[in-house]
């Protein structure tokens, strides 16, 4: 059933504990506030020298490090869009970030993922729109792949939390 496979729960990313937790980045990958900064100070210095090496990402883009000091053991990294009322593309490029996610996740058997509410903090993207382009375009690649087995999004709050049950009501 796909709907055993996507788990919407309150928390810190941080203390997540699976395969990959997913960090909602900027394109020089170099660390910054909100859950960035959070996923960084957790995972200790070395996930800063590994993105340094990365050479940045591009907007709906995704990259991925180890999680060091992280429970979790890889940090896929992307690059939201930042909302500038709604048509710019910003559903297309937020939900490439959640399909390449997923893709690069896939990739390195990642079997266990969580997600943040991407660009729904200091970007600014409306959290009903965006709990919709997340959960649809999850399902829709787990529809057409075993791996991920199970899709977590956390919310930090539980304005974020009720948007994403409600996204995943109108859409199961
Ligand atoms: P963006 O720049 O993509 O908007 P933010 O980090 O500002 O990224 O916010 C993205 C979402 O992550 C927001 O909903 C914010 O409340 C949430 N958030 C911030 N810290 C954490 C955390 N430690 N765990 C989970 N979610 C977090």
């Amino acid at each position: 059933m796909l709907n055993d496979r996507i788990k919407i729960t309150t928390g810190d990313i941080t203390a997540f504990t699976g395969d990959a937790i997913v960090n909602a980045a900027n394109t020089k990958l170099l660390g910054g506030g909100g859950v960035d900064g959070a996923i960084h100070a957790a995972a200790g210095s070395q996930l800063l020298e590994a993105c340094r090496a990365l050479g940045g990402c591009r907007e709906g883009a995704s990259k991925i490090t180890p999680g060091f000091d992280l429970p979790s053991r890889h940090v896929i990294h992307t690059v939201g869009p930042y909302w500038e009322g709604g048509d710019h593309d910003e559903s297309t490029v937020l939900a490439s970030c959640y399909q390449s996610s997923l893709e690069l996740a896939a990739r390195h058997d990642v079997r266990s993922i969580a997600f943040p509410a991407i660009s729904c903090g200091v970007y600014g993207y409306p959290i009903d729109a965006a709990s919709e382009v997340a959960i649809r375009t999850t399902i829709d690649f787990l529809r057409s792949n075993d791996i991920p087995g199970e899709v977590t999004f956390i919310c930090f709050d539980d304005t974020t939390y009720d948007a994403y049950v409600r996204a995943m009501k109108n859409q199961s």
